[in-house]
């Protein structure tokens, strides 16, 4: 059974592995992800946070309920305009068990390449909360957290929460 790995914990910095070849642990691991997502009211979960260093990750379109599970994604485009959101993670809980809420500024549209669970090459444009997520998501295979996007000021009131979570 997969755990859920929270902020602090270093495999979450970590730069993840391609993924050369979508065996059945690959699988078995996405489908066990997009359980623990839904679970938890999650729209997106990346492999380093279930303690995975290999680029892949699952997400849900939360306006249409689609679920994607995307092996190697990989932004190859982003637009020009930006937009502030609130983001929250799976791996940054709150004393109440609950992800911590920040406003973070990125694009507000991308174009990502993945490839599917039956290994078919699939790419998409995506705008508005669908690519707030997979940017979120795919900085994890990098290591990156969205606290890392904030200022000092505000992420340490993140952190302060953070820290209070049992
Ligand atoms: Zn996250």
């Amino acid at each position: 059974m997969l755990q859920m790995k929270l902020c602090g914990d270093l495999v979450l910095r970590e730069k993840c592995e391609p993924v050369d070849e979508i065996t059945p642990d690959v699988l078995s691991a996405m489908d066990e992800m997009v359980k623990m997502m839904a679970e938890q009211n999650g729209v997106g979960l990346a492999a380093p946070q279930v303690g995975i260093t290999k680029r892949f990750l699952v997400m849900m379109n939360p306006d249409s309920g689609e679920v994607f599970k995307m092996v190697n994604p990989k932004i190859t485009g982003r637009g020009t305009k930006t937009v502030i959101m609130e983001e929250g993670c799976l791996s940054v809980l709150g004393p109440d068990n609950l992800p911590v809420f920040a406003n973070v500024s990125r694009p507000d549209s991308v174009t990502v390449e993945w490839i599917d669970e039956q290994g078919h090459p699939c790419a998409a444009e995506m705008s508005g909360l669908p690519a707030r997520i997979i940017q979120h998501e795919t900085d994890h295979l990098d290591g990156v957290l969205f606290i890392d996007y904030l200022s000092p000021v505000k992420r340490e009131m993140v952190m302060r929460k953070v820290r209070r979570h049992k």
